[in-house]
């Protein structure tokens, strides 16, 4: 290690847990952060004051004002250019450590590209906000053998567990299904600074643990930063029937033919393959802060410029507005959650 690295991260390697070995580790470690939002940005930004050597940093958004409020990487200028949040964050990376390599994709996680995107790590951080990229993320970390942090909040809560396959319970034996119905969300419900940075602090600890080689402290943590409650819940071991770490059956990895139906032409695209019921009329009162909805037994519209979702029973949604795929996934996850 050179006498800059030494002198950079000297309270970092004086820190018994690490050391000089452990600092080495970090210096040679690549991670992938998945989402760039609140969570993600300040994951970021920990890991490469940290000096973890190289970051990929996944996201499919843009800054935008109203992100400024919790997500610590980015500024106004980011929000008045409209720059792709990966790339925003690369920047401000290379101005707060300049020996960590960035890079930034800008794309929308699926099953189709999640090969490339996560390729050639060997941990990654779950900056995301939905379900849907969490089961994905989890499937391709089980198949490979790699560990990932799982991390969410909302309003004022959050929490958070590792996922070390092989040693713990995977996403999918905690949580089989995905909520069902729409779920509050940061759009909904709020979301504060703090809870979004405790959570991702606790996942930037966990993240260097097991770089460093110590394994994760095997708990499930949720805490409410407005209570003040803290809980620490045993992270239970991998279940034998679990449908990826015990049967391994991979079913969001093996979903690449089952991708939305984008409706050429009408500036629209249909995302049918998040269906599951939702109850429209508790979606209505959740939106109707936010902007004109209207509603009867079969559907539900919401417009909020330049979008306008439909969303049917079933699940079923159509964003119109775009015809990319990640940008109405991005809405829908952003409105109804998952
Ligand atoms: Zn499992």
């Amino acid at each position: 290690m050179s006498s800059t690295s030494e002198d950079r991260y000297s309270r970092q390697i004086r820190f018994e847990g690490i050391g000089e070995d452990g600092q080495r580790k970090l210096l040679d470690a690549r991670v992938a952060i998945v989402g760039c939002g609140a969570l993600g940005s300040v994951q970021a930004g920990a890991l490469a004051r940290a000096g973890v050597g190289y970051l990929r940093i996944v996201d499919r958004d843009s800054v935008e004002l109203s992100n400024l409020q919790r997500q610590w990487l980015f500024e106004e200028s980011d929000a008045r250019e409209a720059l792709p949040k990966a790339v925003a964050a690369a920047r401000a990376i290379s101005r707060i450590n300049s020996g960590v390599m960035v890079d930034a994709v800008v794309a929308d996680v699926t099953a189709a590209n999640i090969d490339d995107l996560l390729d050639g790590v060997v941990l990654v951080l779950d900056g995301t906000d939905n379900f849907e990229t969490r089961y994905l993320v989890n499937d391709y970390c089980v198949q490979r053998g790699f560990p990932w942090v799982y991390g969410a909040a909302v309003g004022s809560y959050g929490i958070t567990m590792p996922i070390v396959p092989g040693r713990t319970a995977c996403l999918k034996c905690v949580y089989p299904e995905a909520p069902r119905g729409a779920q509050p969300t940061c759009e909904t419900a709020g979301v504060l600074g703090a809870i979004t940075a405790v959570i991702a602090s606790l996942q930037v600890a966990c993240a260097m643990r097991i770089l460093c080689g110590l394994g994760p402290a095997r708990s499930i943590t949720a805490i409410d930063v407005w209570t003040g409650a803290i809980r620490q819940i045993d992270q239970p071991p991998p279940d034998p029937q679990c449908a990826a770490c015990g049967r391994r059956e991979f079913v969001h990895l093996n979903a690449r033919m089952r991708t939305p139906v984008s409706l050429c032409g009408r500036n629209a695209v249909q995302l049918h393959e998040l269906t599951r019921p939702l109850d429209l009329a508790d979606l209505a009162g959740r939106l109707a802060p936010l902007g004109p909805v209207r509603r009867n037994d079969f559907a539900l519209r919401f417009e909020t410029p330049p979008y306008e979702l439909t969303v049917f029973p079933d699940g079923r949604v159509i964003v119109r507005g775009t015809t990319d795929v990640g940008v109405a996934r991005s809405v829908y996850a952003r409105y109804i959650g998952a």
